[in-house]
This record gives C-alpha cells, sequence and structure tokens, in this order.
C-alpha cells in the first residue's frame, strides 16, 4: 500500500517537475534518514587545522589555519570554523560537541542502523582532538583563536586566507570562564562515555580533562571575557550540565548537591531558572541539565521545569502563521530544533504523543512543510536556499559584489537561521539572520533528526558517499557517457513514447541538471527531439538553456 502511494504520487509529479527527487514518504513525512545523515555532513564544510581535507564529504575543502597559537608558542591547529566565518569560538563549538555527543549517546541504535555512527564519532574527535589542544598544562585553557575585527574582513576560502590569527582569550586561575570549561567539561565527558569501546586510552584523557576543566570552573566560578560575539549570559547551568555528565560516568554522588547549588543560583535576568522560556542553546544549557536530571532522579522539580517549558513553547509562544514556533530572528529554526530534540528526549521518558507531534511539526517545518515549500536543509528535496551565508561554499570574494550569485558549491545539509516572525525567508547572502549556517544551529538539529527518524523514519537507507555536487553532465548527454550522438537520441525518444517509464539519471541524488530538457520548458518532448535531432546533424552548435549546479536555467 505505502509504496503505491509513493509510485503514484511519482507519476503524478513527472508532468510537473520531472527531475524532483521525491522527499515525501506516504505517511505525510520525510526521507528523515538522508536529513539526518546530510546534517552531519555538514560539520566537515566547518573543519579547520591541517587535518581539515581528510575523510572530508566535500572536494572543495582542505587544510586550513595550519599555524592556529603559534603566536602563543601554541598549537591549537583543528577545530571548527564557527559558522559562515573563520573564527574559532570556545563556547559554540562546545555546545555543539556537547550535544552531537548527546545525540549519539541517547540514539545510538538510530545511527547505527543508518550508517551514521563511524562518520558521527570522527566529527566528535575532531572537536575533542583540539580540546584537548587547548588545555596545553593544568589549569590553563583557551578558547578562541581568531576574533571578529580581523576575520569578518575578508570573504574567500579557508584555505587562502593569510593574516594574524590571535588568540585573545585564555582561562586561568586570574580569568575565570565557567561556562565554557563546563561545556567543555560535558563535551569531553560524552567523548568518554560514546568511546570507551572504541579506544579506552583516548576516552579516559577525555574524561580526565573532562573533571580538570570541571575542577577550574567550579573553583574559580565566572563569565568568561566579554567579547563582541556569544557574550555569555550564565555559568551555573554550564556547571550543572557538566556535574550531570560527571555523574552519569562516574555514577558518584557527590555530583548531586553540587548541581542542586549550581540551580539554586537565579539566571542572569534575577529569575528562577526552573521556569525557562527559552530552550536549550550555547548559552543556555538549564533546559539540557533539567531533561537529563528528570530522567537521572525523577524528581518532580526536574519533571516541572521540563513541563513549564514546552507547555510555553507549545502552547504560548510566538508561531509563524505557517507553524514555525518562533524564539527569535537568529536562527529561529536553530532554536525549535533544539526544543524539538529536548521534547523528543522527554518523550522517551513520558511516552506523551503530543511532544512527539509537536517535534515531529518542528522538524517537518524545516524539511519544507511551510507556506514557501522550502527545505531550509541545503540540498534536502529540490527546493533549498541557494545563498548560505558561508565563504567556503560561496566560493567567490566581495569583489563587485560577487559573492551575492548563488553558491559555486552545494553547502549539503547546512541548516540556514529561517524564516522571520510571519515565515518570510529571503535568500540573500548579505542578510544572515535568514542565510547564515553554523556548527551550534545543526546540532540540535542532528538530535531532533535521530529522534524522529526512530519513530517515523526508514531505518535502512544507505547513506550517501559521495558529494552530490561534484557530477556535472552537458545538456543533451542524456546516458552520461560524456558525448551527445544518437544513443542519446534513441533514448529520449523512448521516453517520450513511453517505452522506457525513466531516464538513466533520474534517480541520482548528485545530478540536479534536467539533461534531456534541452529548451528548458520543464517539459520533454518533441521540442527537444527535435533540438537534439538538429545538434547531432551539426545544425545547431548549441542548445538554448544553460543549467547551473541547481538545475536553475542561468541563460
Ligand atoms: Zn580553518
Ligand atoms: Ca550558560
Amino acid at each position: 500500500m505505502k509504496k503505491t502511494c509513493v509510485m503514484l504520487t511519482i507519476a503524478t509529479m513527472l508532468f510537473t517537475s520531472l527531475f524532483t527527487v521525491i522527499y515525501l514518504s506516504a505517511s505525510g513525512g520525510y526521507d528523515y534518514s538522508t536529513a539526518l545523515n546530510y546534517s552531519i555532513i555538514f560539520y566537515d564544510a566547518n573543519k579547520c587545522g591541517p587535518e581539515a581535507g581528510n575523510d572530508n564529504f566535500f572536494s572543495w575543502r582542505g587544510a586550513c589555519h595550519t599555524t592556529d597559537g603559534s603566536v602563543r608558542g601554541l598549537d591549537l591547529a583543528g577545530g571548527f570554523h564557527d559558522a559562515g566565518d573563520h573564527i574559532k569560538f570556545g563556547l559554540p563549538q562546545a555546545y555543539s560537541a556537547s550535544v552531537l555527543g548527546w545525540a549519539l549517546y541517547e540514539y545510538k541504535d538510530v545511527f547505527d542502523s543508518t550508517g551514521n555512527t563511524d562518520k558521527l564519532l570522527s566529527t566528535l574527535k575532531h572537536f575533542t582532538d583540539y580540546f584537548l589542544k587547548c588545555y596545553p598544562e593544568p589549569g590553563t585553557f583557551y578558547y578562541q583563536v581568531s576574533d571578529g575585527q580581523i576575520d569578518h574582513t575578508y570573504w574567500g576560502a579557508p584555505e587562502e586566507q593569510t593574516g594574524p590569527r590571535p588568540v585573545p582569550y585564555v582561562a586561568d586561575e586570574s580569568n575565570p570562564a565557567s561556562d565554557v570549561l563546563g561545556l567543555t567539561s560535558a563535551a569531553l565527558t560524552k567523548m568518554y562515555l560514546n568511546y570507551k569501546n572504541i579506544d579506552a586510552d583516548y576516552a579516559n584523557e577525555c574524561l580526565r580533562v573532562a573533571k580538570e576543566l570541571y575542577q577550574m570552573g567550579k573553583n574559580n566560578p565566572g563569565h568568561y571575557k566579554l567579547g563582541a560575539y556569544y557574550r555569555s549570559n550564565s555559568f551555573w547551568d554550564d556547571l550543572a550540565w557538566a556535574a550531570t555528565w560527571l555523574y552519569v560516568a562516574e555514577n558518584d554522588n557527590s555530583y548531586l548537591p553540587e548541581i542542586d547549588s549550581y540551580l539554586s543560583n537565579n539566571t542572569f535576568l534575577g529569575q528562577t531558572p526552573f521556569e525557562n522560556k527559552w530552550t536549550m542553546c550555547w548559552d543556555d544549557m538549564y533546559m539540557a541539565v533539567f531533561c537529563k536530571m528528570a530522567e537521572l532522579t525523577g524528581e518532580q522539580k526536574y519533571i516541572n521545569a521540563m513541563n513549564y517549558n514546552l507547555d510555553y513553547w507549545m502552547n504560548s509562544l510566538t508561531t509563524t502563521p505557517d507553524g514555525l514556533r518562533h524564539l527569535d530572528v537568529w536562527g529561529a529554526l536553530r532554536y525549535a530544533s533544539a526544543e524539538a530534540m529536548l521534547a523528543m528526549l522527554y518523550y522517551e521518558q513520558t511516552g506523551n504523543e503530543s511532544l512527539k507531534e509537536f517535534a515531529k511539526s518542528q522538524i517537518d517545518y524545516a524539511l519544507g512543510d511551510n507556506k514557501n515549500n522550502m527545505s531550509y536543509l541545503i540540498g534536502f528535496g529540490s527546493n533549498y536556499p541557494k545563498h548560505p551565508h558561508h565563504r567556503a561554499a560561496n566560493g567567490y570574494t566581495y569583489a563587485g559584489g560577487e559573492n551575492s550569485n548563488p553558491a559555486k558549491h552545494l553547502l549539503v545539509g547546512a541548516l540556514v537561521g529561517g524564516p522571520d516572525a510571519q515565515g518570510n525567508y529571503v535568500d540573500d547572502v548579505n542578510l544572515f539572520q535568514h542565510t547564515e549556517v553554523a556548527i551550534d544551529y545543526n546540532a540540535g538539529f542532528v538530535g531532533a533528526l535521530a529522534a524522529i527518524t526512530k519513530y517515523y523514519g526508514n531505518l535502512t537507507s544507505p547513506p550517501p558517499t559521495s558529494d552530490p555536487e561534484l557530477l556535472w553532465y552537458e545538456v543533451g548527454d542524456i546516458n552520461l557517457d560524456g558525448k551527445i550522438d544518437t544513443t542519446d537520441l534513441v533514448l529520449m525518444r523512448r521516453y517520450i513514447l513511453e517505452i522506457i517509464d525513466k531516464l538513466p539519471y533520474e534517480d541520482m541524488d548528485n545530478l540536479r541538471i534536467p539533461i534531456a530538457d534541452v529548451n528548458g520548458d520543464g517539459y520533454i518532448n518533441s521540442t527537444d527531439y527535435m533540438l537534439m535531432r538538429r545538434y547531432i546533424l551539426e545544425i545547431i552548435t548549441e542548445f538554448p538553456v544553460e543549467y547551473d549546479i541547481y538545475g536553475n536555467i542561468v541563460n
């Protein structure tokens, strides 16, 4: 029954959009397992350091910023660029690794069955290798490389960027940084948990450093230095989050009163953290703490805190007319995704179906169930942003405003910031509230997708193994053999006469050009056949249409 529905959908759509890859399934959802795979792949685009090009999905990425840290006589090469720029910020990196590691810890079976565990683990290790470098000696932790004033004047490939890469901030005895220390500690503890059966030595090193960073943050409580970006408002949440995971790893009850003492402090707004109207993000880990602690202890205060927050999100928070819970104009989708991950984890504890439906509605919104029928996950479906605010994928420079062209490279798996509170989205590289992508955006999204895949996904579809943007073929080369000749003409004829119902390239995920539509009118019919024939007889030397790599007509 399910299969029939899908085939009918395909037959109907052939007439309007011959080359659309059908992602909508018969059950009214999406191909979540592909979306999950893409959303992990995205991290390859932001890898930094001498090994950035190794095991990298994107052929256009390679080694960059290989001498980071040298200004302080340190090796701080590695880690991840933050967003569309090339700064390495401590807090969002720690957040991303912490949430991705949490997702793997809770949904390992889903990552296993979708073939995503190895990729996610190697991504996580790229994070934790860097965190370990940031802690060159006891009591000293570095948490930023480069800064906005220097980095943001450059638009171009990270591999070609030259100029200073300062290391502006350090946590030590006289400089507190309990926020970034707590979040990094939690990320390392989760790496210990996720990695101890793979490489016990490495896992134990992660745990050792996790404990020392936690002690540093606990013994010298305070915010990190307030730079111009990622201003941190709270650190008790991060200490509580670190202690929560050390409690999981070591099963030591002495962490519990420490967590209580952190949570007895009000937030920076003077409110009790137990009535939180925000969600999990790089600045606010309270909801993550409550979610895990509700599971670990079953204590009513954590259950109440979860209910308070989820009730607010589901029933009171600003919602776009087409259904997105809209917390903020900056990266609205990342917040809704993080809340969806929390809702799913809390669903695992409560079995409350409305939580699952809420989470699915927000993820479906991101994948195309919105008034623009747009997938905000790049490369997923047939209609997605073409102008992500991302220097490496963009491929141009500021010269002549060229960077406002559609990106040269397909930034597979990046979740863009998303629409405004009216659900409007503007695909413009300079409107970065809409089009920027970031390592923290994808983190909660990966977790939510893993959870949704568990209940609604097809757990057996194999992940793609190559870069979808790599394939480029000439219009008219229907059998993809590099020539346009009578073989292509015969294929086209058989297709038009309905002797065959599919052309060889139609199912190729990594080819978006409608090769047989040689006049670009959206149909394959006798007009195309006539043009093909004239081309092969050398009456004409080119076709009237040119496509870009996304299949859009450019000429
Ligand atoms: Zn780099
Ligand atoms: Ca915080």
